[in-house]
């Protein structure tokens, strides 16, 4: 089930080839690590961080000291699962709020990833922490965005400030920048911007995005990426990056069936955390992403 499937069956069959080795030699420890390099990049994670796993697992595995409760394959497990929570981000990343409300939350990424309903999510996660949210509909580009926001905030029971005539229709910066007033009026605590997107990176959207960023001075801007778009995630990560930054990255669709090694590969290709996760269409299939307990789903 899910983006790490194949992966986590491969990963469990390699390193079960060790169980009962009583010693480790350097050229079982290569083999394992060729066998561990050939299942991520089958499962589409970008090489860079390949071969940046791979060497820290070698060396750390050749390195490693007798080990008193371990046995030696019981010990690449451990090595393995380590370095899987490093590429995943290591800890647990928070979300970071304004010490003055409203908290501003901007989510960027291409049309299709999944921002419009990860901001239900997002909303309705927040208000069950005792948050008071506020929806703010500024993706004008795609006809329905905005009824689909106020579908999802009333499923979510977290009021829209959507583009009316008067509060700044047909210009998604305008409805930003009012979204916020209207949070400060009406005391929520927290707002969530959801913007535009295209189904390529675009130089109009990526400026739209960067002026909305400019308009609302977000806490954070939260990149929202779907784990199941191969190795194009790396690069629309990167301009993401390069273009409007962020501060944070969710991952959706953990619960397809296409490889997730984009999933694997974007924290450390940006270098920002990831904050949470997606894994299904319906409004609770979300979590907090916590990088040791993906590493342990993977490794099964
Ligand atoms: P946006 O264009 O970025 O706002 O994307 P949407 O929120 O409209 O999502 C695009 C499609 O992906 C919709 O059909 C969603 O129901 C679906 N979707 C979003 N998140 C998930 C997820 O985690 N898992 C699955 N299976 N589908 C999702």
């Amino acid at each position: 089930d899910g983006v790490f499937s194949t992966l986590s069956d491969r990963l469990t069959t390699v390193l079960q080839g060790l169980r009962g080795k009583g010693r480790l030699s350097d050229a079982d420890i290569d083999a394992t690590a060729r066998e561990i390099r050939v299942a991520l990049l089958e499962a589409d994670v970008a090489l860079p961080v390949v071969r940046g796993f791979i060497a820290k697992v070698k060396e750390r595995a050749k390195g490693a000291e007798v080990h008193q409760a371990l046995n030696p394959a019981q010990q690449v497990v451990k090595i393995v699962n380590e370095e899987l929570v490093n590429v995943l981000g290591g800890e647990t990343r928070r979300l970071n709020l304004a010490k003055n409300p409203p908290s501003v939350i901007m989510l960027a990424g291409l049309q299709g990833a999944g921002k419009t309903t990860l901001a239900g999510k997002l909303a309705r996660w927040l208000k069950g922490q005792g948050h008071t949210p506020l929806l703010v509909a500024a993706d004008l580009q795609r006809p329905n965005a905005v009824t689909q926001l106020q579908v999802v905030g009333e499923r979510a029971g977290v009021p829209v400030f959507a583009p009316e005539p008067g509060n700044g229709v047909g210009n998604p910066v305008e409805v930003s920048r009012r979204g916020i007033e209207e949070a400060k009026a009406k005391q929520h605590d927290i707002v969530l911007v959801d913007t535009a997107g295209r189904l390529g990176v675009d130089e109009e959207m990526m400026k739209q995005a960067i002026d909305i960023r400019a308009a609302v001075d977000p806490d954070e801007v939260l990149f929202v990426v779907d784990a199941m778009v191969g190795q194009d995630a790396i690069n629309t990560a990167t301009a993401f990056r390069d273009g409007v930054g962020f501060t944070g990255v969710v991952l959706t669709k953990l619960d397809g069936d296409a490889r997730g090694g984009a999933a694997l590969s974007v924290r450390e290709v940006t270098g920002q955390p990831i904050l949470f996760a997606s894994n299904g269409e319906k409004l609770e299939d979300f979590d907090v992403f916590h990088p040791d307990r993906m590493a342990s789903r993977i490794l099964g």
